[in-house]
């Protein structure tokens, strides 16, 4: 078994009835990250070695800036900020000099630099992005060995499309074979026919704004932007 398995949230996400329980997990697992940055994890000394190295992605630092400790995060931003100008200095003194042509001197050709190390890592979510694996791993493993997971499946509104690719292609490390085919087919016809449901929410939504629909019921229509935000792109909202 490759990860360890802990079947109780996901069962929780299951029940709270959502576009993507998997999204679900995620806001909960994101939120209770956050509030360990900003509480006492951050002052291990490991932890610090890690966050002064990798830092937070813009998304990371303005939701530990919401948890109104900006003297927490200010001190996290300064050691982190000292190392990577560091860092900065040897990789942007790797960039080539331009090369003298002629009298002229123009640029060389070049591949360019590759400053991802710098611009593109963050510690939190790194940490999410293993807590998924585990959860997307998880949940097809439930899939395998707990029919009662089946059924609370086809009970359920699909998935956001980002964890419907993840978990169809996570797939094939535990399934295969006939298994495999149905668990691809469950997902699929349960994402299609909740893509159609939702796809009739959001017509009705944009069609009360006509005056004629103004005294018509909702229905179910209300929030239905934001689901089809939450289908289409993830935990953005
Ligand atoms: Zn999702
Ligand atoms: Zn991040």
């Amino acid at each position: 078994m490759r990860h360890h398995i802990d079947t109780i949230p996901v069962w929780d996400a299951y029940r709270t009835d959502c576009e993507c329980p998997m999204c679900h997990l995620e806001a909960e697992n994101e939120k209770n990250y956050v509030d360990a940055f900003m509480g006492g994890s951050v002052m291990e000394p490991d932890v610090r070695v890690e966050v002064n190295k990798y830092g937070f992605c813009g998304r990371h630092f303005k939701l530990m800036l919401n948890n109104n400790n900006r003297l927490g995060v200010a001190l996290m931003a300064h050691t982190y900020l000292k190392e990577t100008m560091a860092r900065l200095g040897k990789t942007s003194m790797a960039v080539n000099e331009p090369a003298k042509v002629g009298f002229f001197s123009r640029k060389a050709p070049t591949s360019g630099t590759d400053f991802s190390h710098i611009t593109d890592t963050c510690i939190l979510c790194d940490r999410l992005k293993s807590t998924m694996d585990r959860y997307v791993y998880t949940l097809v493993y439930m899939w395998k060995h707990k029919s009662a997971f089946r059924q609370q499946l086809q009970k359920s509104k699909g998935l956001c499309l980002k964890h419907f690719a993840e978990i169809l292609n996570a797939a094939p490390e535990q399934l295969n074979g006939i298994e495999l085919k149905e668990f691809t087919k469950q997902l699929n016809e349960l994402e299609m026919e909740n893509l159609a449901r939702l796809e009739k929410e959001i017509e009705w939504f944009t069609l009360k704004f006509d005056h004629k629909n103004a005294d018509k019921p909702w229905g179910t229509s209300k929030d239905s932007l934001d689901r089809t935000i939450l289908k289409l792109r993830g935990k953005c909202v």
